[in-house]
């Protein structure tokens, strides 16, 4: 059996050419495919005023940033340092929307010093808030609906005993917070979850939205947070984008006749905008065989590429440097000194030492969840735009690695 080829180019240029000039391990990403996936979404929900607020922490390099703030759409962070980098891409701070998780009062209060508007994720924050800004600063609040729904426990953060939002069980005790403090709500927002396959789940997600809304007079937009899902393989299925458009878009369209007063329909995606756009190109160091298995050892790891250890994700793979050659089962692992699986049980065409592999569906939560583990450095990323590839972060040194260290006299 011989393999398909798989002459992967991004806008003419080829990923074997990218890895010759920058070297291995390297993330690469297609700003087209970026710039397709935003259009998409832009199409699918026509009817209403969307605006898009992309969840930084899928990827957030300036120049990816700077690619969602050309097509006219807003961001959302989920830390203080998150806002910094999106203000340094360009961002206004009214295109920021802050969704944080459980983090100390002072770092709200600086996002609030910076001009971002916040997300109120639990009554111990509303109540601070009200005591400090009372209704001087608009908020929104995350709601957390109940539904169970996203590819996988860890990514499910909407169901009952998620840490995420406040209950929609608790609206009583939302509203009386908002009364006490004469809070000015101008949005609420529920992220559900991630790799969300089925329409009806935003429908209802919105229905909870919708439900709630009514309670508070000064809206000006509903936020139904990210979690469009992606396929990793042939065949696999993916969210279909113009059925939910259509579908929610009706629901709010009418919620918003109901409301008397037409909001804004805001969408958090991460995955959906880049995860397809990025390539993760690395070296075999080796190959092994033992009486069960052969692997191929790369010069990478879950440093590099945490989401198939983390979350049992698949990364398709293919052997760029020999794409003719005969199928032959392979583990593809990294060089960590634990078990780090990037691809289990793959047919690869045969590879050799020194063979250049890509990873697929690499640009979300790759390098924005990378470390230093086993003190290795991380990766450099490329961006192909325009038909250019571009350096757009330098591959770590060992000099960034030891640079906040302080050696004492021992
Ligand atoms: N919004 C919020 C609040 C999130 O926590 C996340 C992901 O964790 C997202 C949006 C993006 O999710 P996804 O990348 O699945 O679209």
């Amino acid at each position: 059996m011989s393999a398909p080829q798989h002459p992967i180019q991004l806008q003419g240029i080829s990923l074997d050419s990218i890895a010759q000039e920058f070297g291995t391990p390297v993330y690469v990403y297609d700003g087209e495919k970026i710039a397709s996936q935003i259009k998409s979404l832009q199409t699918a929900f026509a009817t209403v005023p969307l605006k898009i607020k992309y969840a930084t922490k899928a990827l957030s390099n300036i120049a990816i940033l700077k690619l969602v703030k050309k097509a006219g759409e807003g961001v959302d962070a989920v830390s203080i340092e998150e806002i910094k980098i999106c203000m340094l891409a360009g961002f206004a701070a009214s295109e920021i929307m802050y969704t944080p998780s459980g983090v100390n009062f002072r770092e709200v209060q600086q996002a609030v010093e910076l001009g971002v508007m916040v997300n109120l994720d639990s009554l111990p924050l509303m109540e601070e808030f009200g005591s400090v800004y009372g209704n001087t600063k608009p908020a929104c609040i995350r709601i957390n609906p109940h539904i169970m729904a996203g590819g996988n426990a860890k990514i499910s953060t909407g169901h009952i005993q998620s840490k995420f939002g406040i209950s929609i069980q608790q609206l009583p005790d939302i509203l009386e917070v908002v009364k006490k403090y004469q809070l000015k709500i101008v949005g609420l927002h529920i992220h559900t979850g991630s790799d969300i396959l089925d329409a009806e789940i935003f429908l209802r997600g919105g229905n909870v939205l919708f439900d709630a809304a009514l309670n508070f007079p000064d809206l000006k937009f509903l936020d139904f947070g990210g979690g469009f899902k992606v396929a990793y393989k042939a065949g696999d299925p993916s969210t279909d984008i113009a059925e939910v458009g259509t579908k929610v878009s009706a629901a709010f369209n009418d919620f918003c006749e109901k409301y008397g007063q037409k909001l804004e329909l805001w969408i958090e995606p991460g995955k959906f905008l880049v995860s397809e756009s990025g390539y993760l190109i690395v070296e075999s160091n080796v190959v092994k065989k033992t009486p069960q298995i052969t692997f191929v050892g790369v010069d990478s790891g879950l440093n590099h590429l945490i989401r198939p250890m983390m979350y049992d994700a698949f990364h398709d793979v293919y052997n760029l440097s020999n794409p003719e050659g005969e199928l032959q089962p392979y583990h593809v692992v990294g060089y960590i000194c634990e078990t780090d699986t990037l691809a289990k049980d793959r047919l690869l065409a045969k590879v050799s030492k020194g063979d250049l592999l890509v990873f697929k569906n690499a640009g979300a939560y790759g390098i924005s969840m990378s470390s230093n583990y086993n003190s290795r450095l991380r990766p450099a990323e490329v961006l192909v735009w325009e038909g250019k590839a571009q350096l757009i972060r330098k591959r770590e040194e060992f000099d960034d690695l030891i640079r906040n260290q302080v050696e004492i006299d021992i």
